[in-house]
């Protein structure tokens, strides 16, 4: 591709902790420990201390994770659960599998759901609320739990961008009665490979999503309690997640202070805006730097030609995708974000200079 700079660097991040995964590889591999080892269940239980649940189970995706929490609480055929019209679109079709009709709610300036749009979209058969913490900065947690509290709402957390997150010093995932992850490669927690995971406070939830990734067997007995699946999280992926997660707290460091350089380079230019929301109740992580501009297509070339490698996430919304069956839509937020938004590169692989560039070539872009 011949890109200067990389949205992301994979190769490069592997050959940063290379000796750690090297060794936790070969001595997997040597003692033919692949499923359901002691790897999985460490990483679990440090998953669960770092986002303060009570339980963490290991799974093989994000979408997973949403699908069994759905099922374990109970959504059926029938029911109504509410969606944000701007996420990846993998939170609502684990709904729709769950049988529920997806009902959306327009975000804010912030990317997240609109918590005072919320309201008007609860009908007698809302069963549920997925808030989606976006680009690694939760929803407003306070709302959303008060306005599931008065309707008696279960609350999902699709919390697959945000690890380390928190709002009010309470982390993303420990809020609703599951909180769902994702640890695909480009997650803030990435595997080599796919993988998720979902933390609950809830025993029940916690032993039928153990369950259910094991085709509904307990693995004890051998009894069959449920139709399940096979969706249970490698223990190799397990270990290498592991070795990552206990760098997590300084790699959340870095992507904040990258997070700062791109405010102070950028914040004065009128024609953009960052992604800072001044709010002290929300701690942000940064999974992406997404900005906006009405410049979004030009600058997106301009940066290409210039080397840097930028990501338009969801060129058009989900919901305008003709297969997925979505009627009747006006989310004018969304809208916008679709047609203004670009992501930056925002690694902890990235050197100082490299941000700089970055700022420099927008700033050449807008002085044109
Ligand atoms: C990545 C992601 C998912 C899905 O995760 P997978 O592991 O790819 O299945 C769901 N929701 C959001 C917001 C995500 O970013």
């Amino acid at each position: 591709m011949g890109y200067k700079i990389r949205f992301v660097d994979p190769g490069k991040n592997y050959r940063m902790i290379k000796e750690e995964i090297d060794a936790a590889y070969f001595e997997i591999m040597d003692k033919g420990e692949l499923i359901y080892r002691s790897h999985l269940k460490n990483f679990e239980q440090n998953l669960a201390d770092f986002v303060g649940t009570k339980y963490a189970i290991g799974l093989n995706s994000g979408y997973h994770a949403l699908a069994l929490s759905l099922l374990a609480a109970g959504i059926k055929e029938g029911d109504e659960v509410i969606v944000p019209a701007h996420t990846f679109v993998a939170t609502a079709s684990a709904a729709i599998h769950a049988g529920a009709k997806v009902v959306l709610v327009d975000v804010a300036k912030d990317f997240n759901i609109d918590v005072d749009k919320i309201e008007a979209a609860i009908t007698p058969r809302t069963k549920a609320i997925i808030p989606v913490h976006l680009n690694g900065r939760l929803a407003n947690m306070e709302a959303v739990m008060n306005i599931a509290n008065k309707h008696n709402l279960i609350v999902v957390e699709d919390a697959c961008q945000s690890l380390g997150g928190a709002f009010n010093q309470k982390k993303a995932g420990s809020f609703g009665l599951t909180g769902c992850w994702s640890f695909y490669p480009f997650k803030i927690l990435g595997a080599y490979g796919d993988a998720g995971a979902i933390t609950t406070d809830n025993p029940e939830v916690a032993r039928m999503a153990s369950l259910l990734r094991f085709n509904g067997e307990d693995r004890e007995t051998g009894e069959y309690h449920y139709h399940g699946y096979t969706c249970l999280l490698d223990n190799m992926q397990a270990a290498f997640l592991d070795i990552k997660l206990r760098k997590l707290p300084s790699w959340i460091n870095r992507r904040r202070s990258i997070a700062e350089m791109y405010k102070k380079g950028l914040g004065n230019l009128e024609q953009v805006a960052i992604p800072h929301f001044e709010d002290k109740r929300f701690y942000d992580v940064y999974q992406n730097y997404v900005i906006r501009t009405k410049k979004r297509d030009e600058l997106n070339k301009f940066l290409k030609d210039n080397g840097v490698e930028t990501l338009i996430h969801w060129v058009k919304p989900y919901y305008r995708h003709e297969g997925l069956g979505f009627t009747n839509f006006n989310y004018p937020e969304t809208e916008a974000i679709s047609a203004e938004s670009i992501s930056l590169p925002m690694n902890v692989e990235l050197e100082d200079s490299e941000v700089e560039y970055v700022i420099e070539t927008i700033r050449k872009f807008f002085r044109k």
